[in-house]
């Protein structure tokens, strides 16, 4: 008889490139064939006895030599991260990209087929890229309630933007020296069947991860333009944007069809975009910010301040307001620093003539500090908390007769 030998210990790796898409729309698919090559030919070599191959778009998967243990798993996945640290040579252009590595450990009983070591490599992929960029995850068990709680949230989210449980909620958007209402932010609720009210921060991650981020914000727009359409004309409407939207090159076409088939002037929407959105793909920012722009809708820099922006982003993309983030305002009280941030924010918008809009006043001493400094608009439970419906529904429209009487 012989003994079967212990199982040969390796690791799976699932590698995703960081940036690969804006290489590739900013210089064109030969651009992106090469750093492909390239990055190929860089780290081909580091797996001896190991197999490594392009697994379709800026994906590639790689098979270890034997291993001892977890901790040369890592070092290899060190040196694929390593690797792409250095740009990528272009026609004399240097291109910068980043990768991100799912590593699945085999040799394990439980690993008994390919398709289960790619599984628990793409499951741990997937938490290297929740981690941020250049990170490295190893699959461990814990991993699969999280996977198991996405897809669940995502097929509920399906059945919810079906069933018209994904609603709007209003928060006015006031004048500060007179208090009177200039406009409405939208903000995404779930009003679940049988979890009560979602927030947004609960399933707008989940919604973004899934690919279903645009179906929610149509939902939201639909719902908001149709209520929004009877308001007074002065009366704007702000409707948030995803980062993942901005990367869509089609996103300003489809926000204005929608406007176009409920026939709602683009010169009454606003949208909010974050810092964040022009991070990952700068250019398609900008180009569905100009087409925008272009159509009559504003474009509001969001949470300002709080995210991963430089000025430059000022420089290169026309933006209508800036919004001073509310953790600056509520801070305000015991922080010199917050002051000295609000006011080189009201500086900024000055200086580029930009509108400017303090979030998360809650206090008439904000209120009367911030409109002091010289900014004119502002939001917060101050003057409102978000509600589903406005004060010109309330007041002027019941529900059914707005929509039956005009
Ligand atoms: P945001 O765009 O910065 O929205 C402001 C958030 O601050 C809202 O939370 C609002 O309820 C809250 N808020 C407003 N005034 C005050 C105040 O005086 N005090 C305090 N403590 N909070 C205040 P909400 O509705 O939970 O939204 C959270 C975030 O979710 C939003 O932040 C926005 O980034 C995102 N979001 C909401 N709706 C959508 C949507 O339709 N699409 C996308 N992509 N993101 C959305
Ligand atoms: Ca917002
Ligand atoms: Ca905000």
């Amino acid at each position: 008889m012989f003994e079967r030998p212990a199982a040969e210990k390796r690791a799976v790796f699932l590698i995703d490139l960081d940036h690969f898409k804006p290489v590739n729309d900013a210089h064109g698919h030969a651009a992106g064939d090469k750093v492909l090559i390239d990055f190929a030919s860089r780290i081909e070599g580091h797996f001896p006895g190991g197999l490594v191959a392009r697994f379709g778009g800026d994906e590639f998967a790689a098979i270890t030599p034997p291993l001892g243990d977890e901790q040369d798993a890592l070092n290899f996945a060190r040196y694929v991260i390593a690797a792409v640290q250095a740009p990528f040579d272009y026609n004399d252009v240097a291109l910068r990209i980043g990768a991100s590595v799912g590593v699945a450990m085999i040799g394990d009983d439980k690993v008994d087929s390919v398709g289960e070591a790619l599984r628990r490599a793409d499951i741990a992929l997937y938490e290297a890229k929740r981690r941020g960029r250049r990170q490295i995850a190893v699959y461990e068990s814990a991993l699969e309630s999280a996977v198991q709680a996405r897809s669940w949230m995502e097929a509920e989210l399906k059945l919810a933007l079906q069933a018209g449980d994904i609603v709007p909620y209003f928060q006015p958007i006031v004048d500060l020296a007179t208090r009177d209402v200039i406009g409405y932010e939208a903000l995404a609720r779930w009003r679940h069947q049988t979890r009560g009210m979602i927030n947004p921060a609960d399933f707008i991650p989940i919604a973004e991860q899934t690919g279903q981020i645009q179906e929610v914000c149509e939902a939201i727009m639909t719902q908001a333009v149709t209520l929004g359409r009877f308001w007074p004309a002065h009366v704007m409407l702000s409707v948030n944007l995803s980062p993942v939207q901005l990367r869509d090159k089609d996103l300003a076409q489809k926000l204005l069809a929608i406007l176009a088939a409920h026939d709602f002037p683009a010169s009454r929407l606003e949208v909010e975009i974050t810092e964040n959105a022009l991070i990952t793909d700068l250019m398609t920012a900008k180009t569905n910010i100009e087409a925008l722009r272009a159509a009559g809708v504003s474009v509001a820099l969001d949470d300002f301040g709080t995210g991963a922006s430089t000025l430059n982003h000022l420089r290169v993309c026309q933006f209508d307001k800036i919004k001073i983030d509310q953790t600056f305002v509520q801070s305000m009280a015991d922080s010199n620093d917050s002051i000295a941030i609000i006011s080189a924010i009201i500086g900024l918008s000055r200086n580029f003539n930009l509108r400017c809009t303090a979030e998360g006043i809650e206090k008439a001493s904000d209120l009367e500090l911030l409109s002091g400094w010289g900014c004119a608009e502002g939001q917060g439970y101050l003057f409102g908390r978000p509600a589903e419906r406005t004060a010109f529904e309330t007041v002027t429209a019941p529900e059914d007769s707005a929509a039956a009487g005009r």
